[in-house]
């Protein structure tokens, strides 16, 4: 690939030339997973001193932490959560009136958490009350928080007394001084990226806890995981193949003191692919049965990932929803265009075009194509990378960390590749390829667009629609209905007779049975909005609106007061070098066609 900085229009004057010229080039470093963790002494006591050295790593700059902007509280109210199970659960209203262990609560603030997110509001109370959860919440309403805050801030109090043994950091010697590593806590995810994603956020909310998040995935060396994982482990996050194999070498890591599991993009792992794996690692621990508690985590939940998901759960276990599962969040504004093969090269360099500068994710159904699109971009001069699963872990890792810095700020994946990934200020999300209905349907589709609109902030997600696509676009015409997007003529044909978005049908709709769930007859009432609404298993279900408005959002006026789509949650890149230039929001067809 040529290597001069690119020199298309409005782009350039955003680029990092350096930066850029490097994006392909793979520079020797280290893996996202051996970043530093907070290193516990043991003649710390019950909490460790601050590093404000670590802080800044973990954290960011001091003045840059208050900046979780994009959010409109004053709707958080109205959103609709339902639960079931078999008690009900009285949600938080604020992190300070949750009973967390005063260095969690430190930790939020440090994040720049102010206010709980709808799901987090339920998963809390739930998980420290310790019931079995399953969390069903938009892409992007922070569910890894909703799980890691609970779950660490209950054990913070009693690590000295749970944690197993682990060499003095101070002291210790590679290969002489390892130990087992026996975490309390496993966390699976069904890609590396999110893997790291997690561990990340453990790294944070585990600052000044004896607590040591690890995270363990395929694509680099096994000796350098196990390197890690013999200083000690608490906290483990992993991908299934990876954390097999390591559970496959009994000196290297047991699970007998786990004492809870979350399962993260649930969907996902419980479908069939994963099944070998994921009953290794649930079955495969010596850790004394009724002990460990269970947590799935998804923004969709398909009927057969639901069977299996009662097979794990504990049968008290409580569920909440926000909205309906699969729906997407009103913040996206979605866009469908007709386009034929042939036509969708120059319709994607014309919405590139039309949306300079702007952070974007173009996906597409097959690696060969990722790759031949990221050579057709950057041979254009535009600054592109690509992450798909047939490019090495350092590739992955690379191309990922110049997306998230802004110096390729056009991504082109593969759908699976970017489950859960959170980068700030993605502000476009192209469906270059539409996600096949054999190959995640509408629920792919849900997640793919979730990449942007994340957190309360605005999105658009643009589809290239082809004829091939046709099998999708009825349920894609009712997921545009339920969010109140435009429907292109040539999806008029698909709309049902009943275009009322609260009387829309979707397979996917939740159909858990309360009856199932031992004394769960009670449940269902909807706390945060009007107490009314029916549990998931109840017949009304089937047409329940979606949560109003998309949580947090207040529809259409967020962009009016952050300025620039691209400019809001105080991100550096975009302050500094334009990247926030707001895409043509006015027209339904970006490049006018
Ligand atoms: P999800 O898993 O639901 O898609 P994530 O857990 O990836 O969402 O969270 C999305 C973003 O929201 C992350 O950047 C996270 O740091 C941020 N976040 C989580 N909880 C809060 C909160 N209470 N207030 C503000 N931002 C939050
Ligand atoms: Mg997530």
């Amino acid at each position: 690939m040529a290597s001069e900085a690119p020199n298309q229009e409005g782009w350039v004057e955003a680029k990092d030339e350096e930066a850029l010229a490097n994006v392909p080039v793979v520079t020797a470093q280290k893996w996202d997973g051996s970043a530093k963790v907070y290193q516990w002494n043991d003649e710390f006591g019950d909490v460790g001193p601050k590093f404000p050295d670590l802080e800044v790593e973990l954290f960011g700059a001091p003045e840059s932490r208050h900046e979780v902007a994009g959010l409109d509280f004053s709707r958080i109210e109205e959103i609709e959560v339902h639960q079931e199970g078999p008690r009900k659960i009285d949600p938080i209203g604020t992190f300070n009136g949750a009973g967390l262990h005063p260095v969690m609560l430190e930790n939020v603030e440090l994040c720049g958490y102010q206010t709980p997110t709808p799901i987090q509001k339920f998963t809390i109370p739930s998980i420290l009350q310790g019931h079995d959860v399953i969390g069903i919440a938009q892409t992007g309403s922070g569910k890894t928080a909703a799980y890691l805050i609970p779950i660490l801030s209950k054990l913070m109090g009693k690590a000295k007394k749970l944690a197993a043994p682990r060499p003095n950091p101070v002291t210790f010697r590679e290969g002489i001084d390892g130990v087992c590593a026996e975490p309390l806590v496993l966390i699976v995810a069904p890609t590396r990226e999110l893997a790291v994603q997690i561990f990340n956020e453990a790294r944070k909310l585990c600052y000044r806890t004896m607590l040591r998040p690890c995270v363990v995935y395929g694509g680099i060396p096994v000796m350098e995981q196990i390197n890690l994982l013999q200083k000690g482990c608490d906290i483990l996050v992993g991908t299934p193949g990876r954390l097999v194999d390591s559970i496959q070498r009994p000196r290297v890591l047991t699970l007998r003191r786990l004492k809870h599991i979350v399962i993260d993009e649930a969907d996902e792992m419980l479908d069939a692919g994963w099944e070998d794996d994921l009953q290794q690692i649930l079955g495969g621990g010596e850790q004394d049965e009724g002990n460990v508690s269970f947590y799935l985590f998804s923004a969709t939940f398909p009927k057969a990932a639901r069977d299996l998901a009662k097979e794990y759960l504990a049968a008290s276990h409580v569920r909440f929803r926000v909205g309906r599962a699969g729906s997407t969040t009103e913040n996206i504004q979605q866009i469908v265009l007709q386009a034929e093969g042939h036509e969708k090269r120059d319709m994607l360099v014309k919405l590139l075009e039309t949306n300079p500068g702007v952070r974007t994710i173009i996906f597409v159904n097959s690696r060969r194509e990722a790759d031949n699109l990221d050579a057709f971009l950057w041979n254009l001069g535009l600054p592109v990378t690509s992450i798909h699963s047939d490019r090495s872990q350092v590739e992955r890792e690379a191309a990922l960390r110049a997306f998230r810095a802004g110096t390729a700020p056009i991504l082109v994946a593969t759908g699976v590749t970017a489950r859960g990934i959170d980068v700030p200020n993605v502000m476009h999300v192209i469906n270059y390829d539409l996600p096949s209905i054999d190959h995640g349907g509408i629920e792919e589709y849900t997640h793919r667009i979730g990449r942007t609109g994340r957190i309360g902030h605005r999105g658009v997600a643009t589809s290239l629609f082809s004829e091939r696509d046709i099998d999708l676009a009825s349920v894609l015409t009712r997921t545009l209905l339920e969010t109140n997007q435009e429907i292109p003529e040539f999806l008029e044909s698909y709309k049902p007779a009943d275009t009322d978005r609260k009387h829309l049908k979707f397979e996917t709709e939740s159909d858990f049975d309360p009856n199932d769930v031992a004394g769960a007859n009670d449940m269902g009432g909807a706390p945060a909005g009007d107490g009314s609404a029916p549990g998931w298993g109840s017949g009304e279900a089937q047409g329940e609106p979606a949560a109003s408005g998309g949580w947090g959002a207040s529809n259409g006026d967020a962009a009016a007061e952050t300025g620039a789509w691209g400019s809001g949650g105080g991100d550096a890149v975009a302050a500094d070098n334009a990247w926030g230039v707001a895409p043509d929001t006015t027209s339904k067809a970006p490049g006018g066609w």
